[in-house]
């Protein structure tokens, strides 16, 4: 038997398994098919609520929407967020959609003339990633008559402690390393562009609030020096994210009191040359990550050389972070529930396994689970960022999985 993540509190309720408001089989009939996402909207606005009163007031909250951009979740977080990151022209399409687009930021690298030229007529905030990427978006302004808005992304000299997902410290694709940047800025402002600031992204899924408010203080007076240098007041200064959730046994959760504690002060004493900047977080996977439940109906059960298997609809083509394929190094097990399970019905050990024809399509490896046959539901929770868009859905020609944002009206 191994040990699986703690299923979160909003789903803890004993007794069969309610998602806002209604039992799992509601779901998969309000979807008309199985497997399902479903996303609880009600649990994201709780996460913004909880981040507004732990931060600085002042302190901008922008969505990350690759995590999860199903359009209705897009227009609910668009209402309660200051802005939208996107990483791609698509992404962009999607958050103009919802927000005005002096609040969206473009980041990513490998950008397309096209998207640039897309972004800088809506008046995107493109955050450059390469000299060369500033060179185009500064020639494309020209072509287009448009002045364009303009953002350096930092290669920063350091990186998120103990994250998921290091990006800063190192030789990188993304942003452009520290000590080049003041030149940069400079010749962006030279160029008659809209210079809106620095963006500073040290890395993703940190549970530690000591490691992020190291990086933050980092980032900070990585931020002041930079501003110094240049001689002109950023107008914004993205600081990242990398607000992480407890997906694993053993993860405890983050304390985000104590990350908006500490940057109050290090806002207080920050720099001169900050003196006017406004501050951003960009936050993804913490905001949505936990609102969604992906449901998966058992097809079979067998038993082999002593282990019992249940095979479900779902499997990695939909929510592949759930079979350990997905940024991790180790394969550990998601929180998994059988939805109709009454609180003390009799257990086994089983492995969820998908209907992908590959050993890599294990949704759980000999978890203890309540007795499940043939039409049960299993419930996979965490499944509300980097699930179905960031699985290969094309991959064995299965269908796709629905999507049901539910909750829409709270937020
Ligand atoms: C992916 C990404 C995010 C979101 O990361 P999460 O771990 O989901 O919060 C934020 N900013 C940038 C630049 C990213 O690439």
């Amino acid at each position: 038997m191994k040990p699986m993540g703690a299923i979160p509190a909003e789903f803890l309720a004993p007794g069969p398994l309610r998602i806002a408001g209604r039992s799992a089989a509601e779901w998969i009939d309000a979807a008309g098919s199985s497997p399902v996402f479903v996303y609880d909207v009600g649990i994201a606005t709780a996460r913004v609520a909880r981040f507004r009163a732990a931060m600085p007031p002042g302190l901008d909250l922008h969505y990350a929407i690759k995590a999860n951009p199903a359009p209705p979740m897009i227009a609910a977080l668009a209402r309660l967020v200051d802005g939208l990151d996107v990483a791609s022209g698509g992404e962009l399409s999607l958050a103009l959609a919802e927000k005005p687009a002096g609040r969206i930021s473009f980041a990513g690298p490998g950008k397309r003339d096209a998207e640039l030229e897309v972004a800088i007529i809506a008046g995107a905030t493109i955050n450059l990633e390469s000299e060369g990427e500033a060179a185009r978006a500064i020639a494309a302004g020209q072509r287009l008559c448009a002045t364009p808005r303009l953002a350096v992304r930092v290669n920063p000299d350091m990186e998120l402690r103990g994250s998921g997902m290091k990006m800063g410290g190192r030789a990188s694709p993304f942003g452009v390393d520290a000590d080049r940047v003041p030149a940069l800025v400079r010749r962006i402002i030279k160029s008659g562009a809209d210079w809106r600031g620095f963006h500073i992204f040290a890395g993703s899924q940190a549970l530690s609030a000591e490691a992020i408010i190291d990086t933050q203080t980092e980032t900070l007076a990585l931020a002041g020096r930079l501003a110094d240098d240049v001689g002109v007041m950023p107008p914004l200064v993205n600081l990242g994210g990398g607000f992480g959730i407890p997906y694993f046994p053993g993860d405890v959760a983050l304390d985000v009191e104590a990350v908006g504690a500490a940057l109050a002060e290090r806002l207080a004493e920050r720099a001169g040359s900050l003196a006017e900047t406004r501050f951003a977080i960009e936050l993804g996977r913490w905001l949505v990550g936990e609102c969604g439940v992906y449901l998966t109906q058992v097809i079979d059960r067998k038993e082999s050389r002593g282990e019992t298997f249940l095979i479900v609809d779902g499997g990695l083509h939909h929510q592949l972070a759930a079979s350990g394929n997905f940024g991790t190094v180790v394969k550990r097990n998601y929180p998994v529930a059988v939805a109709a399970a009454p609180y003390d019905a009799p257990t086994e050990t089983v492995s969820v396994v998908g209907c992908l024809c590959t050993p890599l399509d294990r949704l759980a490896d000999r978890v203890t689970l309540p007795i499940a046959q043939p039409g049960d539901i299993i419930a996979i929770f965490m499944a509300g960022a980097y699930g179905l868009t960031a699985s290969p859905t094309a991959f064995l020609g299965h269908p796709q999985a629905a999507e049901i944002t539910a909750n829409v009206g709270q937020s």
